[in-house]
């Protein structure tokens, strides 16, 4: 039987990521690895030649072997070297693990919490995965719950330096992970001066998620935009990151300050540096008179 989301092509079987807006992102599959409904979501795992090892929850892909470093370098190091004081973050979703991995290479992050929604995706990533979170799920320094994020933020509990919204696209279980709401609870989880970072879909297909993100963090926050971390298996337009502080001095820090703090961190990185950072946040000019 033909595994959902994927249709043979002559002789070869191909993953054909969920069509959005009459478009469709096809990968062959060299290997088939795993096919399952996780009773969250479906969860399929193949090998392809150009991407390596390929993660897609409802038909949708979430990581590759081949350019996680992109995403999970600029996700993690953007808000924490922006910070400068980094002892705690949480991670809303990031259930490979890959945005763990890269927060706790800081030496100064003393505690990250985790809060994903479908512990299959951990336990799967760790088996299949490994090389994405590293070693990450076992750090001391690392909580990991299973929970609904929304749910999570929305109770009372400690504060964080950063939060880190590592989900799935605005369908499903991710869906309230795009909501008011939930910006609004996990600015009140922010400790004074906190940075709060999340997923905001990609510029050309995704727009309106761009936008929506845009516009719900610019009700509650003093600062925010939007930085870009181009992610070849996120088709459809460079991968948009939302970027939220009241504190001016963590919004746009000189590049010198970025160069001193990465320098102390002493981050051997493949796709983040701090000339990488500033340029990040360098928005397109239909963009900036979108989200304003
Ligand atoms: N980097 C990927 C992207 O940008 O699309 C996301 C990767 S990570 C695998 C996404 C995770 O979010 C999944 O493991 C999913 O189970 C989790 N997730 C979805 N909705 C959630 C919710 N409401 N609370 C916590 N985790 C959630």
């Amino acid at each position: 039987m033909t595994p959902r989301y994927c249709a043979h092509v002559g002789e070869r079987l191909w993953f054909q990521e969920d069509p959005f807006r009459g478009t469709c992102f096809s990968l062959r599959i060299d290997r088939l690895l795993l096919d399952e409904d996780t009773g969250e979501q479906h969860l399929l795992l193949f090998e392809n030649e150009a991407f390596g090892r390929v993660l897609a929850l409802d038909g949708v892909v979430q990581v590759c072997e081949a350019d996680e470093h992109v995403y999970h370098e600029m996700i993690a190091h953007v808000p924490i070297l922006a910070h400068g004081a980094v002892r705690s973050v949480a991670i809303v979703g990031g259930g490979d693990g890959g945005v763990l991995r890269e927060v706790l290479r800081h030496r100064s992050v003393e505690r990250a919490v985790l809060v994903e929604i479908d512990e299959s995706v951990i336990a799967f990533s760790r088996e299949h995965l490994p090389f994405i979170s590293a070693g990450a799920f076992d750090d001391p320094r690392a909580e990991i719950m299973i929970a609904d994020g929304a749910a999570y933020m929305d109770a009372p509990g400690e504060a964080f330096d950063v939060i880190i919204i590592d989900s799935t696209d605005p369908e499903g279980p991710g869906a309230v992970l795009f909501t008011q709401d939930f910006y609004a609870a996990c600015k009140a989880r922010l400790a004074p001066g906190g940075v709060m970072v999340n997923q905001s879909g990609v510029s050309f297909l995704q727009p309106d998620v761009m936008d929506g993100t845009a516009e719900r963090l610019a009700r509650l926050f003093a600062h925010r935009t939007l930085y870009t971390a181009p992610t070849p298996s996120y088709v459809g337009g460079v991968m948009a990151l939302g970027f939220a502080t009241d504190a001016a001095s963590r919004f746009a820090p000189e590049l010198e300050t970025l160069r001193s703090r990465f320098d102390a961190a002493g981050l051997a990185t493949r796709h983040y540096s701090p000339e990488v950072h500033k340029a990040a946040f360098a928005l397109a000019p239909e963009v900036l008179r979108r989200i304003g």
